[in-house]
């Protein structure tokens, strides 16, 4: 478990490591008489001697990386219960197809005639998504959850244009994540937050006021939102917002709730993201790779950006014919692996397997819910959906932090869940475990949560210097953010 610590010295960096003239392996001598590469090619594309490149053997090598890797903490090890982010397990099956060499190996700019294959499955990655949304048309182009924000986004943009008109603003709800505003700035809009209700939803007489004004462009919401909760308006809010000539963005990264439960075609989404990598079990962590597909509405088909797959006569092609189109958002077919191992996952579910998904994902957070709300306080009581909002205010008497719990929750073997997110819980601990575990694992989940919980009463210095168990202790993490070093450099001696 996360590399326990023993009495062997810290892990040193491979640079460290080096001992002048131990080498890892060597090429026989020459036979042939050495070529001057200067003779052939240019002395700018010419690279001189690495300096400080570590000399070490082979083993020395694999030993260091192997402890390295067994710092890691995934998914394939045990819970990973980081809300928002969706950490599902990754089937195998999904790695196995993705690496078919027929797949694997295919170059982007091979013809279309020598990639049917290809452009089939993309297709009917796109129908499974038309079915799953209730939209009519989708694209697969952009390459994660914030990039499918801005490709909506951009596409509301261009319909209001067409319209002559030049709405500035995008409301977006206090609760919603932080690609949100981020997405709707680089389109070129002007952000106003919107306060949530007592429940932590949407404030329809707050909305309608500030549609009143004229100048909204559109509502980005999430649904469920960041605190799991479902907007039980959202039906009457796409209407008030179309009713006023604005769009309704639905960030789509909590769909793994509702899958084949709700359609957010029926709700009036215009434009929906899907994070490939959180819903379709595709990995992610590290800052990708990703998908995030955008589902949109009838009112924004002609925005899609180009090129679009289409299956015409039998045969798949890859269509630029979009005159009002946005234009590419991403190069040749997007993060292709990806889509297959989606398309993988979704094929080997079936309609009923995605609804099942959908109940565990929701039933594992409610039993985690259900089984912590005494040792740890939730802000909002009402139901949740696939995750759950704790914080931090029990353990406020002795001085315990949610990132204390976080850190201890380490020593306890588990990846801590999401905290401070959303921004209006004061200490937040926002846990999603998704469908992947069972019982065994949430209540061993469950245990060190309580187990820390007590913790915190009666021994609050325990938990506030955790972790013990770790490579390294705590970081101070101002200043590695303030004053980085990313870099080995040789001390000079
Ligand atoms: C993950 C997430 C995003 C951003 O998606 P990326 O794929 O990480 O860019 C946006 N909104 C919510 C609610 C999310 O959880």
């Amino acid at each position: 478990m996360n590399g326990s610590r023993t009495l062997r010295e810290p892990e040193r960096l491979i640079f460290e490591r080096s001992s002048q003239g131990r080498v890892g392996y060597q090429l026989p001598a020459l036979e042939v008489p050495p070529v001057d590469p200067s003779a052939t090619l240019p002395a700018a594309l010419l690279r001189g001697e690495i300096e400080g490149m570590p000399e070490v053997s082979e083993v020395d090598v694999v030993r260091h990386f192997t402890r390295l890797s067994k710092w890691n903490y995934s998914v394939d090890e045990g819970l990973y219960p980081l809300g928002s982010c969706t950490m599902k397990y990754n089937p195998r099956i999904n790695e196995e197809l993705a690496r078919l060499a027929g797949i694997a190996q295919l170059h982007p700019l091979q013809p279309e005639d020598q990639v049917q294959g290809a452009l089939a499955l993309m297709w009917e990655l796109e129908q499974a998504l038309v079915a799953v949304t209730g939209m009519p048309k989708v694209t697969l182009q952009p390459a994660a959850g914030a990039h499918g924000e801005l490709a909506g986004m951009l596409m509301i943009r261009k319909a209001l244009m067409d319209r002559g008109e030049h709405r500035k603003l995008v409301l977006i709800p206090d609760s919603a994540h932080g690609t949100n505003p981020a997405s709707a700035v680089f389109a070129g809009f002007e952000t106003v937050e919107i306060a949530s209700t007592a429940q932590g939803t949407l404030d329809l007489a707050v909305l309608a006021r500030h549609l009143d004004g004229g100048d909204v462009a559109a509502l980005m919401v999430t649904v469920p939102n960041t605190l799991g909760v479902f907007e039980p308006e959202i039906v009457k809010t796409a209407g008030l917002l179309h009713e006023k000539g604005a769009y309704l963005y639905m960030d789509g990264a909590n769909l793994n709730s509702f899958v084949g439960i709700a359609y957010p075609g029926k709700m009036g989404a215009d434009a929906l993201h899907i994070n490939l990598h959180k819903t379709f079990s595709t990995p992610h962590g590290g800052g990708g790779p990703g998908a995030g597909p955008v589902a949109v509405s009838q009112a924004l088909v002609s925005y899609l950006p180009v090129p679009t797959v289409e299956k015409v006569g039998g045969r798949y092609t890859l269509s630029y014919d979009r005159p009002k189109s946005i234009g590419k958002v991403r190069g040749f077919y997007g993060n292709f692996g990806m889509l297959v191992r989606a398309l993988a996952y979704i094929r080997s579910l079936g309609r009923d397997g995605l609804k099942s998904m959908s109940e565990g994902a929701v039933l594992n957070a409610n039993y985690i819910r259900k089984r912590l709300e005494g040792d740890y306080h939730l802000q909002y009581d009402g139901p949740s959906l696939h995750e759950v909002v704790f914080d931090d205010t029990f353990q406020a008497a002795s001085g315990v932090k949610n990132v204390d719990i976080a850190k201890r929750l380490l020593d306890y073997g588990f990846h801590p869940p999401t905290m401070s997110f959303p921004l209006i819980v004061h200490g937040a601990l926002m846990i999603e475990p998704t469908e992947s575990d069972g019982i065994d694992e949430l209540d061993a989940f469950i245990a060190a949560m309580k187990t820390i919980a007590v913790e915190a009463k009666e021994n609050p210095e325990l938990v506030k210097g955790a972790p013990y168990t770790t490579p390294v202790a705590r970081l101070d993490e101002v200043r590695a953010a303030r004053q980085p070093v990313l870099r080995w450099q040789r001390t000079k001696s």
